[in-house]
């Protein structure tokens, strides 16, 4: 028996041995499951076991004992079926017939197995023991469960078919539900033939006079030609390359057809029109057509036929995971019906209501679920950090500038959370050079001076060396209340010796603040007493390096920083488990940096600019794109750029390169020697992008700038006008494509990250703009997420819900529970 197999199974006997009073497991069910999760993975486990394990564990400890009961016994039923029988057999036949809870099982298990150890965190439900007593509404099961059902259950699916469906992420008829189309034709306009004009998109029924198949010329493809006629004209139709065309069409059938008018000399003509014959229901035509991805040897016509079929049938089944009453109270389409709409839609209103109730639901869950991990937080309990304010003002009086409002408004956010006996959550948001790096500094000092640790991970190892240089100058300089041995460093690229002696230095306790890069959560390192957690650039890791910074702690303060200014409509949906702070003022005396939009052929003016920022003192950097297309790309155009600009534009200065396949300790070296003005200019990637402080830096030229985001430009344009100094930002395109520069031209018109980054996201998506970050959300979160209005809307009734029912405990909620459970495992809604 698979391991994973073996541990549920010893849980099950357990749990009836105990009359299912959720013991058996210390610390409930519910903590264990993310590990056997990963187990079961490992053993390999059908994925749809895996799915109803969790998804039925997960509410176990909500469940009335009865409830319980059938539940495990339903689980092993399945677990029996799927799991290969003989090998089960050979071990525990007896038991194999009989599903866990029953009598003869309890017995069998006499000999009671080791309780697992799991980690014992602190029971995240203390409702469910009250509400035990209660008696929720067993599972609905039925048709829900046949949408877990293969594709090949469908006529005319067989296993090459179910191949290339699932080769589009069709899996079960399930999954064909929410494989929603790209595009709809409006196909509901018939129109006689001789009212059609070139260019047009129609419909038109009509009686087939000819069909002629011939070879094209000097070619091996054929060509089937069609005239028909509807009394008011004649049409051609052109099939290129489908033969079988002509085996269906014979002379007098009528036809309705669908498609663009286009023209061959001189005629008009539909190419492969989309066509039926008029007898059958007017699926694909005549009416709005849903047009959905393909993918390899599967047409549009046969997909949209089983599409018919399941959805006409199975649409109607599914129950509906949102309760009626945020239904009603938020105006929504039933799901069943939503879903009809959104594949076959009847309007355009229709549609919109569909897709709208549609997008609801995943902000819904997106927001129920970051609403919770907010509240479970809100109770947690943390060190108090509260130091004098004397102290605290000693320290800002260090340092060599005063704060800005905007910082000393997030100072005493960050002060408030650190004394308010609760761990801190908060997303530190300010636009590039805004100072976000002092907050941090100071937040240190606050843990650190009582004696606790402090760990800050960036996500580049030069960002994270040039954050140990400023926090220990701030913290172990003169006067300050650190040892420079107390600060470490650690990236991938430490030697292993060195590392070693850090993570011994952190489980003492002697090492009170640690600086570095994943490497931190990546390497076993054990703290003596983690209090606070700060991650800079958080949009450049994801929730999961979040939350393994925060778990080498045990509930430790955790800061989160971003200069990614994220729009507000963003923020609410995936930070909206953070407090947050937005520092909207940048430190003064600083100048706007000048930005241009440069022509190709101007590089020139682009170089002499740079020259005379040189001879003025100044630096300058020039950044090239990374080029996807080729192998090598990430460092061939800085390459090659730097040694013609070293050879024959600017032989006499002193040029840096700077890629991403430099080794980390190269990498430092690199922005050792610009930092210290030993380069003039820097030839770089975008590895420069997050976060690198050069205050002598002016210049800062962008090539290829057309491959770029805005915000993203406008992090590399954050590099340069740090200093007091006036700086430029000079962009040029690699072509002079207006509508391309058009884009550009905003970066010329506003210096405000986050006038920009709203201007990225309507650009762009949320996709493209948020990076990794983003790679769990479907399409229609997608479109959804910059619809602040439904943002707001499902984050209202998110709010409302969950101050009805924190725990979802009432059973009605059962279905929500549990699709929510799964969506957020998999970062999609389910409908089973
Ligand atoms: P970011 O918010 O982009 O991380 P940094 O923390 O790197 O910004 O700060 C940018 C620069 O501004 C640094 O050189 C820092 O020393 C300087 N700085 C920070 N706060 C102030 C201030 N209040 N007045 C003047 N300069 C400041
Ligand atoms: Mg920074």
């Amino acid at each position: 028996m698979k391991p994973s197999i073996e541990k549920l199974q010893k849980f099950f006997r357990l749990e009836a041995d105990r009359d299912y009073d959720n013991r058996a497991v210390m610390g409930g069910l519910e903590s264990m499951l993310d590990k056997w999760e990963a187990e079961a993975r490992a053993d390999e486990l059908p994925e749809d076991l895996i799915q109803a394990v969790t998804i039925r564990l997960r509410d176990y400890p909500r469940l009335s004992e009865d409830t319980r009961k059938e539940a495990l016994k339903g689980l092993w039923r399945r677990i029996k079926k799927q799991t290969s029988a003989g090998e089960a057999d050979e071990e525990d036949t007896p038991e194999a017939e009989n599903p866990p809870g029953d009598q003869s099982l309890s017995e069998a298990a006499s000999k009671p197995p080791k309780q697992p150890k799991e980690p014992t965190k602190t029971s995240k439900t203390p409702s469910a023991v009250k509400e035990k007593k209660q008696r929720p509404r067993p599972t609905p099961e039925g048709p829900a469960a046949a949408l877990n059902a293969p594709v090949t259950v469908l006529d005319g699916v067989g296993p090459a078919n179910a191949e290339k469906l699932a080769n589009l992420g069709m899996h079960s008829l399930g999954d064909m539900l929410y494989h929603f189309p790209r595009r709809y034709d409006d196909y509901t306009l018939l129109k006689p033939i001789k009212e059609l004009k070139y260019g047009e998109e129609v419909t038109v029924i009509a009686t087939v006079q000819t069909v002629n198949t011939r070879q094209i010329r000097g070619g091996k493809s054929k060509i089937v030609e069609v005239i028909v006629n509807d009394g008011s004209g004649a049409l051609r139709l052109n099939w290129f390359n489908q033969p079988w065309v002509a085996n269906s069409l014979t002379e007098n059938t009528q036809l309705v057809l669908s498609g663009k008018i286009e023209q061959y000399l001189g005629r008009l003509v539909m190419n492969s029109p989309e066509w039926e014959l008029l007898e059958k229901e007017n699926l694909h035509t005549n009416r709005i057509v849903p047009v959905y991805p393909l993918t390899a040897k599967i047409t549009q016509r046969w997909l949209r036929q089983q599409m018919n079929k399941v959805v006409n049938y199975w649409a109607l089944r599914v129950q509906d995971p949102i309760p009626e009453s945020v239904r009603k109270s938020a105006d929504l389409y039933h799901l069943p019906e939503a879903l009809l709409q959104a594949h076959f839609p009847e309007s355009w209103e229709d549609l919109k209501a569909a897709q709208e109730r549609l997008a609801f639901d995943e902000i819904f869950m997106l927001q129920l679920g970051v609403l919770r991990q907010k509240r479970e937080w809100q109770q947690y309990s943390a060190r108090v950090f509260a130091p004098p304010q004397e102290w605290l003002q000693a320290q800002i009086a260090r340092l060599p500038y005063t704060l800005t409002g905007a910082q000393d408004a997030a100072l005493q956010n960050v002060k408030s959370d650190l004394s308010s006996g609760h761990p801190m959550n908060r997303l530190l948001q300010g636009d590039v050079g805004s100072g976000k790096t002092v907050i941090a500094a100071l937040a240190v000092a606050m843990v650190t001076q009582e004696g606790a640790q402090a760990a800050l991970m960036a996500p580049t190892s030069i960002l994270a060396e040039q954050h140990y240089r400023s926090l220990t100058s701030l913290l172990a300089g003169e006067n300050g209340f650190l040892n420079p041995d107390q600060i470490h460093i650690m990236v991938g690229a430490t030697a292993e010796a060195e590392k070693q002696s850090i993570r011994d230095g952190l489980e003492s306790g002697q090492i009170k603040l640690v600086i570095g890069t994943h490497a931190l959560i990546e390497d076993p390192v054990n703290f003596a007493d983690l209090q606070l957690a700060i991650i800079d650039e958080q949009h450049r890791f994801g929730v999961d390096q979040r939350a393994a910074l925060r778990a080498k702690g045990d509930n430790p303060h955790l800061l989160v920083m971003t200069a990614t200014p994220i729009p507000r409509s963003l923020a609410l949906t995936i930070y909206g488990d953070l407090d947050l702070t937005v520092m909207d003022e940048i430190p003064p005396g600083r100048q706007p940096v000048a930005t241009h939009l440069l022509f190709p052929r101007e590089r020139e003016r682009a170089y002499s600019l740079i020259r005379s920022q040189i001879e003025a003192g100044s630096q300058a950097f020039i950044i090239y794109p990374l080029v996807e297309e080729s192998d090598n790309s990430d460092a061939k155009a800085a390459v090659e750029e730097h040694e013609r600009l070293q050879t024959e534009v600017f032989p006499d200065l002193k040029l840096g390169l700077l890629h991403g396949r430099l080794k980390a300790a190269e990498k430092e070296e690199v922005m050792l020697k610009f930092h210290n003005q030993e380069f003039d200019i820097l030839v770089s990637t975008t590895v420069v992008e997050v976060g690198v402080d050069i205050p002598n830096a002016t210049v800062m030229l962008i090539e290829g700038a057309n491959r770029f985001g805005l915000a993203q430009m406008h992090q590399l344009r954050g590099r340069v006008g740090r200093g007091q100094s006036k700086a430029y930002c000079l962009l040029v395109p690699e072509t002079d494509n207006a509508v391309e520069n058009e884009r550009l031209q905003a970066m010329t018109e506003s210096n405000d990250g986050f006038i920009l980054a709203e201007r990225d996201l309507e650009q762009r998506g949320p996709g493209q703009f948020l990076g990794t970050r983003q790679s769990g959300f479907s399409d229609l979160q997608i479109a959804a997420i910059s619809n602040v209005r439904l943002i707001e809307k499902a984050r209202q009734h998110a709010t409302d819900f969950l101050a009805a029912d924190p725990e979802l405990t009432h059973p009605e909620h059962q279905l929500l529970a549990r699709t929510l459970a799964h969506f957020w495992r998999n970062g999609k809604g389910d409908i089973s």
